[in-house]
């Protein structure tokens, strides 16, 4: 048991590690399950006016790329609707894998920089902590430095984002790479809110070439309302899990439909009264150094480790359409 569970434990006159178990499935990952929402409980109480740091996993080359499009294109658009949003400050998450003898890659990379964002390691070629040992994976994230050190210039870009959110399946594993990261200088960018925005990407890519514009309707509408279903759910999850709502770290992709879908997402997060902040100012709440100290066979957000750890009710929610986003714009 970590010393930060030690201090909830107290807060909240929880038990002691004997309640420590992995089996629950995170909300997001609840594809086959139906939605409970026969005897649910009454809406809990949100805050007026959240925080929020955006961040964006697998820079340079999150999802496809059709042939006409390019990573510099995605990458440019993007940092220009965080900028016109007023947006700043923002961590892209890299595979240095994907920067490989691709000079489009190389450029979205270097315009991503260029516009005052941030990087941070993603490890050299994502893989899971679940399958690799401690020691192959803090190799993959060693790897991953000498491209950070090279685009980041004097930035700070000692922030590590694990690929699919899997912090390993044993206790021992997870401890091992967290000290690995401890002793190199890292901060986990932990995530609070993830409503699997990359699962639009490969739908929109066959809708697009099909010139399917019901189907883009249809991907775009859908992406809103999960977007907006998952931002609840998980402001909802820190209200069981630490009693209050804690500035939370928002998970999204470099795809080419987010650079549809941003502006909107943009402004669901004004309506929803979300202010925006720099990542490292989040993480500065005293939540984010809670380890849950357990493997888990699943990656999820910070607020669902601690639900599962604690075995805590998670709050209802309409699942993802998984089954239509697989079907839209197939023939
Ligand atoms: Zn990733």
């Amino acid at each position: 048991m970590g010393r930060g569970w030690v201090v909830l434990g107290l807060m909240f006159g929880w038990g002691a590690a004997g309640t420590l178990a992995t089996g629950a499935r995170p909300p997001q990952e609840s594809k086959t399950q139906p939605a409970s929402r026969g005897n649910a409980p009454p809406r809990l109480r949100l805050r007026a006016h959240p925080t929020v740091a955006l961040t964006f996993d697998d820079l340079p080359a999150a999802g496809g790329l059709l042939p006409d499009d390019t990573r510099t294109r995605i990458a440019s658009t993007l940092v220009g609707e965080l900028k016109a949003h007023r947006v700043k400050e923002v961590y892209g998450f890299v595979t240095a894998e994907d920067l490989e003898g691709d000079s489009d890659s190389q450029e979205a990379l270097r315009a991503w920089v260029n516009a005052g964002m941030n990087i941070g390691n993603h490890t050299w070629s994502h893989p899971s902590l679940n399958s690799d040992s401690a020691a192959a994976f803090e190799r993959q994230i060693a790897l991953d430095e000498p491209a950070l050190r090279q685009y980041a210039g004097r930035r700070d870009w000692h922030w590590f984002r694990y690929p699919y959110l899997e912090e390993g399946n044993t206790a021992s594993k997870r401890d091992e790479v967290r000290a690995w990261l401890h002793e190199h200088g890292y901060r986990i960018a932990q995530v609070t809110l993830n409503f699997e925005d990359d699962d639009w990407s490969d739908p929109y890519d066959r809708c697009l070439v099909q010139h399917d514009q019901a189907g883009i309707a249809w991907l775009k509408q859908s992406y809103m309302e999960n977007a907006a279903e998952f931002i609840r759910v998980g402001r909802e999850e820190e209200l069981i899990a630490f009693g209050h709502e804690i500035p939370n770290v928002l998970l999204l992709h470099e795809t080419a439909f987010t650079t549809l879908m941003l502006p909107s997402l943009l402004d669901l997060l004004d309506h929803d009264g979300f202010r925006f902040a720099p990542l490292a100012k989040v993480e500065r709440n005293p939540a984010y150094a809670i380890d849950p100290g357990l493997g888990l066979g699943d990656g999820g957000p910070l607020p669902y480790e601690i639900l599962t750890a604690r075995h805590l009710k998670f709050p209802p929610f309409r699942p993802e359409p998984v089954q239509h986003l697989d079907s839209v714009c197939r023939q």
